[in-house]
């Protein structure tokens, strides 16, 4: 599993990590069973918001983890209408309960909300010295969103921006992928299958991600997950409810592109034109 520094927190994560949002509609078990082989197989970045299942996915998680909490690189987000002073905090303790912990790795602000950024931004350094959460970052912001967030809380402090990324949709490559890259902002990229709209593998581009899997004795969803991740910066958080899945994109971990392939990748799914905002679900 590549593992890589997670922005300026002095964190080596994996790269292939795990998404949660309605993970709590899958079998009980077998969500538990994917959540704790997916930490067996270097998955250790779990990704989660008091959003999903209305905190449900983080109790799921908090039970998947009981016992290993020290392995895993936990991520959860608040709500931008919790996202006050008072409602961070209180937001931040029921997330903590809910996941049976004491700290979070990182806590981000879902999208930008009602409450002033700069208030946000005060609450997550309080929690920070605190400790209850050992860094922060945000979701869906935007370069004039991320300008104004580190105008407010200084270089070095944002750890991460979470935004949409998936071979249909590239649009963070226009400017926030490399905005976040020139400040040390790691980019988990979310929907990397696009929240059920992979490739069909009949499709010219699905027929370039079989034949490069064919290659790598992987299948066209590792190889989509390792061209996600293919800059040192970026991390994906596939979201998985069986073993079967679980594994499969674990494995993606240790599937490495030649600068060809990612080049083929690159023709098959073009970036296409600048959008007038920045594409989120
Ligand atoms: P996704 O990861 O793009 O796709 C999930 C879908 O792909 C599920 O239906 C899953 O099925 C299926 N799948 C997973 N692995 C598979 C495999 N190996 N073979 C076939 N199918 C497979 O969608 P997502 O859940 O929207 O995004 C991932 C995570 O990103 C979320 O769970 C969440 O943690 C995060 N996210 C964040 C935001 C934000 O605003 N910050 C927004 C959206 C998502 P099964 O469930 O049956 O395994």
């Amino acid at each position: 599993m590549r593992r890589r520094w997670f922005g300026s927190t002095g964190r080596e994560v994996p790269a292939i990590g795990f998404g949660t949002w309605y993970l709590e509609q899958a079998p009980h078990e077998a969500a538990i069973a994917a959540l704790r082989r997916s930490l067996d197989l270097g998955v250790t970045h779990i990704d989660t918001a008091e959003l999903y299942g209305s905190g449900a996915a983080e109790e799921l998680i908090g039970e998947a983890i009981a016992g290993r909490r020290d392995s895993v690189f936990l991520v959860s987000k608040v709500l931008p209408q919790n996202a006050s002073r008072s409602g961070m905090r209180l937001a931040c303790e029921r997330s903590l309960r809910r996941l049976r912990t004491d700290r979070l790795d990182c806590y981000l602000l879902h999208w930008r909300g009602p409450h002033p950024l700069l208030e946000t931004i005060e609450t997550f350094e309080e929690l920070h010295r605190e400790g209850k959460i050992l860094s922060w970052g945000v979701s869906n912001f935007d370069v004039a969103d991320l300008e104004e967030a580190v105008g407010l809380a200084g270089e070095g402090k944002i750890a991460c921006n979470q935004v949409l990324y998936h071979l249909l949709d590239r649009s963070i490559e226009h400017r926030v992928l490399p905005w976040c890259e020139e400040h040390g902002i790691a980019v988990t990229g979310y929907s990397p299958f696009g929240h059920n709209r992979f490739p069909d593998p009949q499709s010219p581009g699905g027929r370039v991600l079989a034949e490069i899997a064919r290659g790598h004795g992987g299948t066209p969803r590792q190889v989509a997950l390792s061209f996600l991740v293919r800059r040192p910066s970026l991390f994906t958080i596939p979201k998985a409810s069986s073993l079967d899945h679980a594994q499969e994109n674990a494995g993606a971990g240790d599937l490495l592109l030649s600068v060809e392939e990612v080049a083929r990748i690159d023709t098959a799914f073009p970036l296409g034109a600048r959008r007038r905002s920045l594409p989120m679900i």
